[in-house]
């Protein structure tokens, strides 16, 4: 099957935030020969590529992204295997996080607790090495990681174990450039009953904190060294401010939400005065855990 690669595609609708200019060019892929196919085609086209997986850490350009970019969420396939007392699962890179959950809830596993609450695919959650506020365990998603397979720039798939790799606060290293396509995850046999009753729980805290009801990426900037980057906001009276449609959640002010109409541009311009006002107010930077993708034109 040849892959089809379309032009001039949205992709705000598929970002968490609705966000965003189009793609020049644009694939889906769904296997890895396909993913082979759409990488030949950027080399021999001279094009840049851009990976989105499930969309939920990126600000889109207005201006849109040239070259390809490629669109991970039907890459995706989980199987798993018990092993030694361990539940060993294997995942291509675009395979939701919520699938993961399905099989640790249906097997009563911890891990089930911490990806709850964390939107987006495998890949993703590799790439920034997601993590939550709360004392779980697993915290990170590489603290579940054994290894991560990547397509590198030459279509060769290199293996990287977790020992090879720079990990660190919502960044994983060292397997750059490339493209993650595969990854193992394992957990210890170790059964929680009670861990359906700790996710509901948890869900429940987390409709309480966030406002899930509007499009945003999540928490917009990291936490920086002994601060709480939403404690900082909320103190310097930003909750509310508002550009065009990007407002700083009256909820959560870590979390930047569109009101409906929000460009790339307003929402930049939010993050831009809240690090501006957290500086003057408290005298720390703060920096973007989100990741801008496409053209933007220098200020
Ligand atoms: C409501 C909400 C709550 C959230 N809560 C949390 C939270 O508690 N903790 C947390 O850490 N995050 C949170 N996030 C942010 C986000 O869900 C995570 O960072 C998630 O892991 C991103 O995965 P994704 O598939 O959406 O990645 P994308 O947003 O698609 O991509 C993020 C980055 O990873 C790269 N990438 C993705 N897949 C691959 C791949 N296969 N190969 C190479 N590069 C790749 C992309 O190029 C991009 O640079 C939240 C977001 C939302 C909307």
């Amino acid at each position: 099957m040849f892959l089809k690669i379309l032009e001039n595609v949205n992709l705000a609708q598929y970002t968490s935030w609705l966000i965003g200019g189009t793609a020049d060019h644009f694939c889906q892929p769904t296997n890895l020969e396909e993913l082979i196919q759409a990488v030949r085609a950027a080399h021999e086209k001279n094009w840049a590529i851009t990976i989105l997986s499930g969309g939920s850490n990126v600000l889109v350009s207005d201006a849109g992204v040239r070259g390809l970019t490629m669109l991970l969420n039907k890459f995706s396939m989980i199987s798993h295997e018990i092993k030694d007392d361990r539940i060993i699962v294997q995942c291509l890179s675009g395979t939701a996080k919520s699938e993961l959950l399905k099989l640790f809830l249906k097997n009563q596993l911890p891990p089930a607790l911490f990806l709850a609450g964390l939107p987006g695919d495998v890949g993703g959650g590799v790439a920034m090495n997601a993590g939550v506020a709360e004392a779980f365990e697993p915290r990170e998603f590489m603290d579940m990681v054994d290894w991560i397979e990547v397509l590198d720039e030459k279509c060769k798939i290199k293996r990287f174990q977790k020992t090879e790799l720079k990990i660190s606060y919502r960044h994983c290293d060292g397997w750059q450039p490339g493209i993650i396509t595969t990854v193992q995850i394992s957990w210890p046999l170790v059964v929680d009953p009670q861990v359906l009753t700790k996710v509901r729980e948890a869900n429940k805290i987390r409709l309480s904190k966030q406002p899930l009801d509007k499009p945003s990426c999540g928490s917009v900037f990291r936490n920086p060294e002994g601060h709480k980057a939403a404690q900082l906001i909320d103190q310097a009276g930003l909750k509310g401010f508002t550009i065009g449609e990007a407002q700083v959640s009256l909820k959560h002010a870590n979390f930047i939400v569109n009101l409906g109409q929000a460009t790339a541009q307003d929402t930049l311009a939010v993050i831009e005065h809240v690090q501006k006002t957290v500086k003057q107010v408290h005298g720390v930077q703060l920096t973007t855990e989100v990741v801008r993708l496409g053209e933007w034109s220098k200020v």
